[in-house]
């Protein structure tokens, strides 16, 4: 592999690491900040009723992202040594990141998981939405979360009878056997 093809998988990684940092800190100082920061008001939404989705919001969001670290990187090559092909990286890195956070968080709400990976997503995020908002901000990875020491408890996520997801329910409305290790029902 040339030079150039490793400066851009490093800033790819790099833009990617960046990325999961920045989901960590925004959800939980921005998104979970004061109400005066941007952005709040629509994340309140998301909690009052997280199987509404806004295709245009969502398109907007990963527009807004990439413009953003088309930006970064374009000052970044202009400003520093990196290179152009691993600031190029970086804003790749970073979009990537974003979409496949959008991707995994949308997977959570309205797609059953089909993986022990993707079990766990879901289990630690919906406890972030059910009765642990101040637990769990980091939806891709855990990682921050215990590095700042606001990973949620392990064990079953109790989930009020409101806006449960659907793909856990069997046909009677009760979580399916197959998810019952990690979720159950208080009945309000
Ligand atoms: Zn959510
Ligand atoms: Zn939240």
């Amino acid at each position: 592999m040339t030079g150039s093809g490793l400066a851009a998988l490093a800033g790819i990684g790099c833009g990617m690491a960046i990325w999961s940092l920045a989901e960590y800190l925004s959800h939980r100082f921005v998104l979970h900040g004061s109400e005066s920061l941007p952005f709040g008001g629509l994340h309140r939404a998301h909690h009052a009723d997280p199987l509404k989705t806004s295709a245009p919001a969502r398109s907007a969001g990963h527009f807004c992202v990439a413009g953003t670290g088309a930006a970064v990187a374009r000052e970044l090559a202009r400003s520093t040594n990196l290179g152009a092909a691993a600031c190029v990286g970086v804003a790749l890195g970073w979009s990537a990141g974003y979409s496949s956070y959008e991707i995994l968080h949308w997977q959570a709400h309205h797609l059953a998981p089909a993986t022990a990976a993707g079990l766990e997503r879901r289990r630690r995020h919906l406890r972030h939405h059910y009765g642990g908002p101040a637990t769990n901000h980091g939806v891709t990875f855990g990682f921050w979360d215990r590095v700042f020491g606001t990973d949620g408890p392990s064990g079953p996520t109790r989930l009020s009878n409101r806006n449960t997801p659907p793909w856990m329910l069997d046909e009677s409305g009760s979580i399916a056997s197959k998810w019952s290790q990690a979720f159950e029902v208080a009945r309000v």
